[in-house]
């Protein structure tokens, strides 16, 4: 039997946990598993992209558990009523290759991604960042804001969306949880005197979301809405002048805002910052971007972390249990069990 966590029970272990501590949690396990990079077997997404967005499957192994993720990103989606980004995932064991876990991970993936967010900002912002500007506010927004209030101390966030409606939704959500949250007139308005930026617009498009004379010495750029071939959010004149790291470079050089920017464009992988072998910021005064796109291994950190959290629960009865291993047509449409069904 194979252990499943759908959405109700998601939102229940997350909820039972407090958000910003789960948050704490996810970090925690996501550097550990960025320290153990060159452990993981990685290769870059498969995307299957159509007119209107991507579906992705994305897979990592240890010598352990192999996981993936299958996850969607329609930026047209809301205006029928569904979710931009939709997902669920995978975790198997190596020696058998049998399922052990399927789990929701749209939840998983707006937490993941945030925690990510937040691990990335504690290597590459200025010490003592406090005010967040998030521009985009959407589906990920809130758990970018409390990611950041929970890692890294911010304690002021400036929203900004071209859609009121979602801005106000973002503000009153986040009402009550000790931030100071206030809605913006426009990205300059937002981004005037920030420590950390966010954008996490969906677009297919290349916009241009920032522009270099919004941008302040000492800023930290955390671009997760540039996704995908064709999706960008930041001018390429900020890339230039700024230091830029990624996840997983192969895939960020398709699908990441250095997909603007010729091939040998120079980027860290945020691994190296995190397991110490180079550093993130290197003075007060610089730009960082962290070009985020979303890479397997945070979703196999995020499945490791709700298995562990979940414990014995549900099952899901996906691969068959025989008592010989040979006979799966006996076991499955032998006569007896053909007659049962026909009874
Ligand atoms: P969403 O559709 O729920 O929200 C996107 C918001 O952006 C909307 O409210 C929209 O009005 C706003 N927006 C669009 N253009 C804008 C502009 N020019 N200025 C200000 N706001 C604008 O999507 P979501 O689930 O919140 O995802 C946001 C983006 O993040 C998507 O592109 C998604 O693919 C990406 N994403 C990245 C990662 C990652 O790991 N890097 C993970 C999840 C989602």
């Amino acid at each position: 039997m194979v252990r499943y966590i759908g959405t109700a029970e998601m939102a229940a272990l997350v909820g039972r946990e407090g958000p910003e501590a789960f948050l704490i949690r996810l970090a925690g396990y996501l550097r550990a598993d960025f320290r153990r990079w060159t452990a993981f077997d990685r290769a870059p997404r498969l995307a299957t992209l159509s007119p209107l967005g991507v579906i992705e499957l994305m897979p990592v192994s240890d010598a352990g558990t192999y996981a993936f993720k299958f996850v969607n990103g329609h930026p047209g989606n809301p205006r029928t009523g569904r979710l931009t980004v939709a997902a669920f995932g995978v975790l198997a064991d190596v020696a058998t290759g049998y399922p052990l876990l399927v789990s929701e991970m749209t939840l998983l993936t707006a937490l993941r991604t945030a925690a990510t967010s937040a691990l990335a900002a504690s290597a590459l912002a200025r010490p003592g960042s406090r005010t967040l500007a998030l521009i985009g506010t959407g589906a990920q927004a809130e758990f970018q804001a409390l990611a950041f209030k929970a890692v890294n101390g911010i304690e002021a966030v400036r929203l900004f969306d071209v859609d009121a409606g979602a801005m106000a939704k973002a503000r009153a959500n986040l009402e009550g949880r000790g931030l100071s949250v206030t809605c913006a007139k426009s990205v300059a308005d937002a981004v005037r005197g920030a420590d950390i930026v966010t954008t996490a617009t969906a677009d297919k498009a290349r916009a241009k979301i920032l522009t270099p004379d919004l941008i302040e010495p000492g800023q930290h750029l955390n671009a997760i809405g540039g996704d995908c071939p064709g999706k960008t959010e930041l001018h390429v004149d900020i890339l230039r002048s700024a230091a830029v790291f990624v996840e997983y470079e192969p895939q960020t050089r398709i699908e990441g805002e250095i997909q603007q920017m010729p091939a040998d464009f120079p980027v860290t992988e945020l691994w190296r910052v995190i397991a110490g072998e180079t550093p993130g910021r290197t003075g007060p005064d610089q730009v960082t971007v962290f070009d985020s796109v979303g890479f397997a291994l945070e979703d196999f950190s995020a499945l490791r972390c709700v298995r562990d959290l979940a414990g014995p629960g549900p099952e899901l009865d996906l691969v068959p249990d025989l008592d010989d291993p040979k006979d799966l047509f006996g076991a499955m449409l032998g006569r007896g069990r053909a007659l049962d069904r026909a009874a």
